[in-house]
């Protein structure tokens, strides 16, 4: 592990905290779906919700359905896709930007590569397209070459490699935009971001966080824009817990 320490507790008059969801908040597991939330992951994050005066926002590339499922009866600020679906007060409705025209082409070209049986699985965000290959780790080539063949001649899409995935998806998308815009608006707005995520996708937020003053931490091992690290998912919710007092 890298020379980065442990974060400092959050300043909840001063710090408005970003949430990642998987390898952040979650473990992984080989269906998204079937990820299951430590005991008391729902109470900590309600209750830091409140001692943060509202500014407590999670940032992640699953649909906000998805997250909304999974911390159900409660509803936070949120960014699903990486931006492309935000919502900006608990209980708002999710203002969606339409998905760029390219992304139906490469839609058709994955639709054509991989079909029911292939050990590769395509998931369709609708914005954004993910080959997962956690249960198929020796096809990790393939499914990089097959989303570069995706996006071949497309303007306006870009590939981004994270855990055990390639997701195609719009250029102009990423978590940095998604907290920026986040902090244009009460309650996020005059503090200090803190963006907590762990994958490579998360840089973009790390990045825009310490442009403003405040910092990133990363999650487990790996060059990172962030400024802390934590080891892993219960080292998250320790530093959760202890800021949560
Ligand atoms: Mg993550």
């Amino acid at each position: 592990m890298g020379e980065l320490g442990e974060p400092p507790l959050l300043d909840h008059e001063r710090h408005a905290l970003f949430l990642d969801f998987d390898g952040t908040l979650v473990g992984f597991a080989d269906d998204p779906e079937g990820i299951e939330l430590e005991p008391g992951t729902l109470q900590r994050l309600k209750a830091l919700q409140t001692s943060q005066g509202g500014a407590l926002a999670l940032i992640s590339g699953r649909a906000l359905a998805s997250i909304d499922r999974f911390l159900a009866p409660f509803t936070f600020p949120a960014a699903g896709v990486h931006g492309q679906e935000l919502r900006f007060h608990p209980g708002e409705s999710v203002e969606a930007a339409p998905p760029p025209a390219a992304i139906e082409v490469a839609r058709e070209r994955l639709g054509l590569e991989i079909g029911a049986h292939d050990p590769l699985r395509l998931e369709d965000k609708g914005a954004a397209l993910v080959i997962h290959y956690r249960t198929a780790p020796h096809e990790e080539e393939r499914a990089l070459e097959l989303a570069e063949a995706a996006i071949a001649g497309l303007d306006g899409l870009r590939l981004v490699k994270g855990h055990a995935i390639a997701e195609i998806r719009p250029q102009n998308v990423h978590k940095g935009k998604a907290i920026e815009r986040l902090m244009a608006r009460s309650p996020f707005a005059e503090r200090a971001p803190v963006f907590v995520g762990d994958d490579t996708t998360d840089e973009d937020g790390f990045r825009f966080v310490a442009s403003r003053g405040g910092f990133g931490v990363k999650v487990g091992e790996g060059e990172t824009a962030a400024s802390y690290r934590l080891a892993d998912v219960p080292a998250v919710h320790r530093w959760l817990q202890e800021a949560a007092r």
